[in-house]
């Protein structure tokens, strides 16, 4: 069993994740366009080296979402009918409808990677999920990929997952789903769904305390992986008005890293850990959406994968740019 991380963070990425019609001025929300736009930031920053980019795998099949969701919901989806192909609040096209099979399969892909070989941190740069229901999707989010990843990593390799999720908004997925998809309680445990609440200082605190009882659970062997969503819409300059300064999000990550290497100590062994983007909706300066995720990719590169990566996000003072 290694014991210590590899230096590079193994990112499950492919073109076809983003809708190849899709100019991003159509959508209030720029997600469907975050997987491409993070890459290429990541290079333009000169951090795309400390990334393998992992992309030999296969879209889900109908029957993947058929775990998550209704047969009416999912084909009524790709086949573009109206209500519910619009449910998720995008205008529907093929291109989007064919983008969505990849991200949630991408996500799929990092769990699973980072549990059968936790020496390497997983990244799925994707959001859009943590919304949905059996019935439809909502609020940018098309189908419940965090069930749908952990019901299958369940039934393939009894794996129980957490999700530590610090978007700015509560992720009702994994609860609205627990009465459709009857393994869920076992694939994600009841107190595996983190959302910490308040604002800069209260935050932080709630954040330590569910990662405190989380933690316990780890420790007594009920969970076996853990997926950090750090969502930029929590930093308070986002459009969807966020709880925590640029500092305060910034340690919000350091605070999640530093307790997964104070886990893999007292465990004697590695966590299998993923990483997902989630929310960051600032039209007026998308990069710096961009800036915060990086900079949280180079903590976890800095904190657990043996880096001293110096990196200074530039985040547009929000009284300063035009909306
Ligand atoms: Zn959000």
């Amino acid at each position: 069993m290694p014991t210590q991380r590899g230096g590079r963070i193994r990112a499950f990425y492919r073109p076809q994740m983003v809708p190849a019609d899709d100019t991003g001025t159509e959508n209030y929300s720029k997600s469907p366009q975050k997987p491409v736009r993070m890459m290429a930031f990541l290079e333009k920053e000169g951090l795309l080296g400390d990334f393998l980019v992992d992309a030999d795998w296969p879209p889900f099949a109908r029957e993947d979402f058929l775990l998550a969701h209704t047969a009416d919901y999912v084909d009524d989806f790709f086949a573009g009918k109206q209500p519910r192909c619009d449910s998720n609040w995008f205008h529907w096209t093929p291109s989007l409808a064919e983008s969505v099979r990849w991200t949630n399969t991408s996500l799929y892909q990092a769990i699973r990677h980072a549990l059968l070989h936790p020496q390497e941190v997983t990244l799925a740069p994707v959001s859009g999920f943590h919304h949905a229901t059996p019935h439809g999707g909502n609020g940018f989010c098309t189908f419940s990929g965090q069930v749908i990843a952990a019901i299958r990593l369940w039934r393939e390799h009894r794996c129980r997952t957490a999700f530590i999720d610090c978007d700015q908004h509560f992720g009702n997925s994994i609860e609205d789903s627990r009465f459709f998809a009857k393994d869920l309680a076992q694939a994600i445990p009841p107190g595996a769904n983190l959302n910490p609440e308040g604002s800069h200082q209260a935050y932080l605190r709630d954040l330590r305390a569910q990662l405190k009882s989380l933690g316990e659970q780890i420790l007594q062997g009920e969970i076996d992986m853990v997926v950090f969503c750090h969502g930029a819409d929590s930093h308070e300059w986002d459009d969807m008005g966020g709880q925590c300064t640029t500092e305060e999000w910034l340690e919000a990550g350091r605070i999640v890293y530093e307790w997964v290497r104070e886990l893999d100590g007292r465990r004697g062994q590695l966590l299998p850990l993923a990483l997902a983007l989630f929310g960051g909706y600032r039209r007026d300066d998308f990069d710096s959406v961009l800036a915060l995720h990086a900079a949280d990719l180079v903590a976890c590169l800095n904190i657990l994968c043996g880096h001293q990566i110096p990196y200074a996000p530039r985040v547009k003072n929000r009284s300063t740019s035009s909306a």
